[in-house]
């Protein structure tokens, strides 16, 4: 697989990364085939956090003997310097490493700077000193703190939401990067499934060659496309490019993007879905969120209870009650043209 040069990390990654959240939702020997048949596929670059339940433990399991031929990333939260290092000590257990080679603070509300009275960057630098840290990174949904994680020159990379349906601002972060030679990671390059290809989201992030993507794949035949497109790259001709432009049109501005930094939801309703349902029944196919399960998922917007909690956390400024209402009378129209 082609590789290129992950901005001043001058690390080899490949051109496809791997994104080990989804693997959660799979069993361990599952997990096992799709890191095994990445790497022997020649993906170097897995990226997972320590939030991720047991996706740490399933790289551990599935390529510590191949340590030395690959790079991990992983994220902490931020919190206390103690907490923090406590945080990448299990995740070291978890995957049997004594280092990784990229710790990216998990999409902080602030970029912590030298000097602050917190320590957080300090515990990074403690981090590297140590040897358990090679580079540092942030991860972040929002653009305004991407733009000052990359312009401090305090961090090595930056991973964010990038896709097809990014806005043109967003995708400038590739020229910031480069500009300062930090590594770019893309993450849900399928922007939560609301992309209906694999090959037009790679043909499209494959413009920009200095973005990582990491894509995220549960189930041997999501790997296996994006593998023949590394194979057979797929091109943007007259007909993919018809098909961006219409998707971008139709989801310009205040759309979902599915991240549930909303959560969690006191009415416990599946926000991350629920709020995009519409789109989602658009775009795959609808009857599965039609029946009885799904009913009452959505039945559960009637008991929100204005708290504001989702809107006040969504990175996308989004008026998420208002969003979430607007889709319930979606839904009830598509149910009652069912009936
Ligand atoms: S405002 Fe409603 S939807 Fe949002 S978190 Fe509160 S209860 Fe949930
Ligand atoms: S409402 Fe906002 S925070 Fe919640 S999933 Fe959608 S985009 Fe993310």
């Amino acid at each position: 697989m082609k590789q290129f040069r992950f901005g001043r990390t001058n690390l080899m990654v490949s051109h496809s990364g791997f994104g080990a959240l989804p693997i959660q939702r799979v069993s361990f020997e599952e997990a096992a085939a799709l890191l095994r048949r990445a790497y022997e596929a020649g993906i170097n670059f897995f990226d997972t956090a320590n939030m991720y339940s047991d996706s740490e433990a399933k790289i551990g399991a599935a390529l510590s003997d191949v340590r030395g031929n690959i790079m991990i990333a992983t994220k902490t939260m931020l919190a206390g310097p103690e907490r923090m290092m406590k945080n990448l000590e299990n995740s070291l257990k978890m995957m049997k490493t004594d280092y990784v080679d990229l710790l990216q603070l998990h999409n902080p509300d602030r970029v912590p700077m030298p000097g602050d009275e917190d320590g957080a960057y300090e515990m990074l630098l403690q981090a590297k000193r140590q040897g358990k840290v090679r580079f540092i990174g942030v991860t972040n949904h929002r653009l305004r703190l991407a733009k000052q994680a990359v312009e401090s020159g305090h961090y090595d990379s930056l991973q964010f939401p990038l896709s097809v349906l990014s806005s043109d601002a967003d995708l400038g972060l590739s020229d910031l990067c480069k500009r300062h030679d930090i590594g770019l990671i893309a993450m849900k390059a399928m922007s939560g499934g609301l992309v209906r290809s694999g090959k037009i989201a790679f043909a499209f992030l494959s413009q920009y060659d200095n973005i990582l993507p990491i894509w995220g794949v549960q189930r041997m035949s999501e790997l296996e496309e994006f593998l023949s497109c590394e194979a057979n790259p797929p091109e943007l001709n007259a007909e993919t490019r018809a098909v961006i432009d219409e998707d971008r049109s139709a989801l310009k501005g205040a759309f979902c993007r599915g991240c549930g930094y909303c959560l969690p939801c006191p009415a416990n309703i599946p926000i991350p879905t629920a709020a995009r349902l519409s789109l989602l029944m658009a775009r795959s196919p609808a009857k599965p969120f039609l029946g009885k399960e799904w009913q009452a998922e959505m039945d559960k917007i009637d008991e929100c209870t204005a708290c504001r909690h989702c809107s006040q956390n969504c990175p996308y400024g989004l008026d998420t009650p208002k969003l979430l209402k607007e889709e319930k009378i979606k839904y009830d129209k598509a149910l009652a043209a069912l009936a």
